[in-house]
């Protein structure tokens, strides 16, 4: 079981291209200007079979979609329910990318098995002191776009080169 709370069928700020955004419920964190508060308590939201969470997200997903956002919230709150939602995607459209938003570094939780299944991560809390509004899909400095095919072939943390990425995804 998977706990949500939104599922936005168009985004074009949650990840390179047109994307399917899936809003998970619960963070253990409590960042000074958290830009979604509403989705802080683990209890809240809706809980369904992570079955019927991926019928929900496929659903809204068009041919011109490049690929699905877990946002929240933190997803990797719920590792074990995000690794089986993630991993029937992969299996019902592996054509589509997958971005995770975390508020945990990299190298906190490099050793969590969905990780496996991740085309990007976005990593690390939101830091009031960082932000910067004209950073491309995230909200503070210290938060990085990580390649993570890249960073499991070259064993370490290579950040996505955003604009090359945006053209070959986005054609
Ligand atoms: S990690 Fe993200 S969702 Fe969690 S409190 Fe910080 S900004 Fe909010």
């Amino acid at each position: 079981m998977i706990r949500y709370k939104d599922i936005l069928a168009e985004s074009l700020v949650d990840g390179v291209g047109l994307r399917v955004t899936a809003f998970l419920q619960g963070c253990p964190r409590h960042c000074q200007g958290c830009h979604n508060p509403l989705l802080l308590p683990m209890e809240g939201g809706y809980e369904v079979s992570e079955e019927k969470f991926v019928d929900k997200i496929l659903a809204l997903v068009t041919p011109i979609h490049h690929g699905i956002t877990f946002s929240g919230g933190d997803p990797l709150a719920q590792p074990e329910a995000l690794f089986k939602t993630i991993d029937l995607i992969k299996r019902r459209q592996p054509r589509l990318n997958i971005w995770v938003y975390t508020g945990y570094t990299y190298e906190e939780v490099q050793r969590v098995p969905v990780l496996s299944l991740i085309d990007v991560l976005v990593d690390g809390p939101f830091v009031m002191a960082e932000k910067d509004l004209d950073l491309p899909f995230r909200g503070s400095a210290n938060q990085r776009i990580i390649d993570m095919e890249q960073t499991r072939q070259k064993g370490c943390v290579t950040v996505l080169p955003l604009e090359k990425t945006a053209r070959s995804w986005a054609s």
